[in-house]
Formats: C-alpha cells, structure tokens, sequence
C-alpha cells in the first residue's frame, strides 16, 4: 500500500488553496463541502469564486505565495498553474508538515484526493494512488451506478437508531437486525424518498423486532422484455438479494443469470395452453415462502402492472400482511418498439397508443374494436399471436384499411429477434408462413413505415429479417 487512506475531520478548520483559478475553485468547493474554513491566496480571482466571496465563504487574499503562509493550516492545495510556485509550496509545507495536495502531481504531494461517491455521511473513495486517476474514476462511475442514491439518508436514519439498537439487541441478533433492516423493505422506503415513513417503520421494528428478524417478503420485480441491460438498477439490487425466485416463461436467460446465485429458482411459467402453475397457486406460493421468513422476488417478464396478473399477487399478499414492494419493468411494446427502429408515438401519424391484450377467451377476442380501430393511433397487441386472423379481420371490419401497415416483433430485445413487416392484409399469412412463435409482440399503425424510412434493418446490429409483403398464394 502506497497511501494510508484516513478520513481528515477539517470542520471548522483553517485551509489553504494557493491559486485563483478554476481548477482551484473545484478545491475549495470540495474542502467547504467537509465544513473547512478556506482562505485562497492568489493575486487575482476567476468569475467561479464570486459566490464564495459575496457570501462571505471564503477569505481572499490577494497576493503571491511566500514560504511564510503555509503557518497554521489544517490543509493545504497548491492548484495553480505555476509549476515553481506549486513546488514551492509543496515545500514549504512539508518542511512545516502541513498535509499539503498539489493537483495533478502526486510526487509533490504529501496527500492525494481520492474519486469520490458522496452519499454522505457515508463516503466511497477510490484512489489509483496517481497512478492511472482516470481508471479511479471510472471506477467511481460504476460504483456510483451500483449505491443507490439513497444510501447516505439511510445511513444517516441508522445512525439516529445506533443507541436504541445497542440497548435492546445482543451483538449476534443486532447485527443480523441491522442486515435485515439495511436490505429489507424499510431501506427500500428511504430510498424511494419515503423516509419519515421509514422512520417510523424502524421504530416498530425496534419495538417488535419478531417480523424484522424472521419474516420474509416478496418483491414483484419487473424483467423486461429480455435484454439483462434493460433492467433497472432496483430490480438488479433486489434479484441479487433474493433467497428463492419465483419466474416466469417470459424472463430471458440472461436476466435470470443475474439472480443471486444461492437462490432457489422455481419456475412458475404460463405456456399458452398449459398453465404450468395456476394463479391462485402462485399466490399461495408467494405467501407460503414469505412466511417461512425468505425474502423472495416474483420475477416477471416486461412489467408487472401491464398484463402481468401484478395486480392480483399483491392482493393475495396484501390480504396476508405480507410486505412487498412492486418495481416496474420497461414493457415488451416499450422495448420492442426501439429495437425494431418504431416509433410508438409520431407527432404525423400517430398522436395515441393502446396496448391491447389479443388472449383468446374461448377462441375469441372480445375488443373495443371501434375504439381500437382509430385514426393516427398506433396499437400494440400483446399475446395476439394465435389470435391474429381475428384481430386483423375485425380492425378492417371496423374501418381501418387493409393496406394499414404492421409488425411482427419476436424475441423483441433479444440476439434472436426477427421482425417482420407487413399490412392488416397481409399480417396473418406471414404469421402463418413465417413459423412466428412466441413472445411475439403486434404493432399496427402508420408508424411501422417509419422503419423502413429509418432503413432500420441497415443500420440496425440486431439479426432482424425484414419480410417483404408476403407473395399472393395465386
Ligand atoms: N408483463 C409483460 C407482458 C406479459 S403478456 C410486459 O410488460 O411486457 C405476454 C406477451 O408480451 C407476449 O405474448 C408477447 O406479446 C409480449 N412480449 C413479452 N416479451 C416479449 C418480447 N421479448 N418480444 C416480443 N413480445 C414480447
């Protein structure tokens, strides 16, 4: 280790910034930023001290470094764009062992800065100890995306609860409430701005710490449509916290490689025909493992609030006092539609978009059909695949013409999607002859031409096979 890496405490304390320009600016809002008093010494000042100055945060004084000046500083920065007057600094406060930075030259320095995540109070610092600060930075960057936002209010809510904790729990059981707190659903409501209710949420689970300690949960986490960088960072967070996974056919392989490794994995899929598990068993499965104390996540394709059946698992678990929190997914049309290059929405063609469901209820299609068959509105129908002679039958019945253009997306957002275009004519031959399986999403509307316009497929890296209008079987 090159560098013994400490925390310094300078409130209130007395530093020095030698330098008036912006790169010593930058220095002077991180030292205000730890409670320093900061005092800058240079001859003159750049337009970014002008706040500092009228509200009277920082002390200027204007003239040039002598070795005399480094007396009686907590800190101090060299940031000017003088090499000597840099060394000279650095030297000057070395011989009075003054911990002194000079920017950009860790041979000068006596301590360096790291890259920090600020979720104060609680502080991630990365340091390359000089040696490459860009790669620490791009480190910073991906730790950065990985701390949720809310990590320093709930530090800071933890805090407030430390003494309270202490005097109630025995070490082992405080340390496995804290774990539990820290990744259960009250740190989910701090980070969802929720904090006073979290507050209080942790004050009852101090009061009766028997469900904090032994009870489970369940999280309906949404997937998305297959492609794993799709996900959100809550989603990621929760499945990599899971004891067991309850999934369905939709999740791709990829997304469900993300799950924390120990996890049970039960497969709860739905094929069209063969309802692997009933609903009602999926609920009673939920229920049963959240009470067994395991923290579970409910892993569903796409969203779980649009054509999930979200709404009726949290009923159950509602009913049951079971905790839960629901994270949205993107929607197979939402991410279909960017990967096959369709516009949804188009300020000419399309001012409205419906998601419809094309589930067949006993081998029909019972659909709002003049509300669905509007001009300048795109429709995208979900599960419509087996029902497709129906939908394009009726939409034309009702009104829009047959040359109305549509698209076949299959394994939207997957390596493996295939998009095929056509027309309301067209769209069952190509369902029929172009062995489409599921998932397969339908969009119909002006929009679809769009992507010939955008010559998609060109510049498009997906394998995605663009069907001309299915020949006439005359
Ligand atoms: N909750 C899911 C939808 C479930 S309904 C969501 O929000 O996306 C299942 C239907 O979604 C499938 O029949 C298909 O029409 C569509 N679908 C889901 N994922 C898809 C994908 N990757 N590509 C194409 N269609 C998809």
């Amino acid at each position: 280790m090159d560098f013994l890496p400490i925390l310094l405490d300078i409130r209130a304390q007395p530093c020095l910034v030698v330098g008036g320009g912006e790169v010593a600016a930058r220095k002077t809002a991180l030292l205000l930023r730890a409670g320093g008093r900061v005092t800058v010494l240079s001859p003159a000042l750049n337009s970014a001290f002008d706040e500092y100055l009228a509200t009277g945060k920082v002390a200027h004084r204007a003239a040039s470094f002598s070795a005399g000046d480094v007396t009686g500083y907590a800190v101090i920065i060299a940031a000017t764009d003088d090499n000597a007057v840099n060394r000279e600094v650095a030297a000057a406060a070395k011989a009075q062992r003054v911990p002194v930075n000079v920017v950009d030259q860790p041979a000068l320095c006596s301590f360096i800065l790291p890259s920090i995540v600020d979720r104060s109070p609680l502080i991630v610092a990365v340091s390359s100890g000089g040696a490459s600060p860009v790669l620490a930075r791009l480190l910073r960057a991906r730790l950065e995306t990985l701390i949720p936002a809310g990590y320093g209010r709930l530090a800071a809510l933890v805090g407030s609860f430390r003494n309270q904790v202490k005097a109630r729990f025995k070490p082992a059981e405080r340390r496995r409430f804290w774990e539990r707190i820290l990744q259960g659903p009250i740190a989910e409501l701090v980070f969802s701005g929720r904090d006073q209710d979290a507050r209080q949420a942790l004050q009852q689970a101090v009061d009766d710490p028997r469900l904090t300690l032994h009870g489970g949960e369940v999280y309906l986490v949404g997937g998305g449509p297959g492609d794993p960088d799709l996900l959100t960072f809550r989603a990621l967070r929760l499945m990599q916290q899971a004891d067991v996974v309850v999934y369905d056919r939709l999740v791709s392989q990829p997304v469900l490689d993300l799950v924390r490794l120990e996890a049970e994995r039960i497969y709860a899929g739905k094929e069209r025909a063969s309802h692997t598990l009933p609903q009602e068993d999926i609920n009673h499965l939920l229920v049963r493992l959240a009470k067994e104390g395991k923290r579970v996540v409910r892993l569903k394709g796409g969203d779980p609030f649009i054509f999930g059946r979200g709404g009726e698992e949290i009923a159950t678990l509602m009913n049951e006092g079971i905790p839960f929190q629901v994270v949205p997914g993107i929607t197979a049309a939402g991410g279909c539609a960017s990967y096959a290059g369709i516009p949804l929405t188009h300020r000419d063609y399309s001012q409205s978009v419906v998601f419809v469901t094309g589930h067949l209820q006993d081998g029909t299609m019972n659909l709002n059909w003049p509300a669905l068959a509007q001009p300048r509105q795109t429709i995208v129908f979900y599960m419509g695949l087996l029902g497709i002679d129906i939908l394009c039958r009726e939409l034309i019945a009702h009104g829009l013409p047959a040359t109305m253009p549509a698209a076949l997306i299959q394994q939207g957002t997957m390596p493996q999607q295939r998009v095929l275009t056509g027309d309301l004519a067209t769209l069952p031959r190509i369902v029929h002859q172009g062995q489409v399986k599921a998932p397969t999403l339908i969009i119909v509307g002006e929009v679809v031409r769009l992507r010939d316009q955008l010559n998609w497929f060109e510049s498009s890296a997906q394998d995605s096979v663009t069907a001309a209008r299915a020949p006439d079987p005359a």
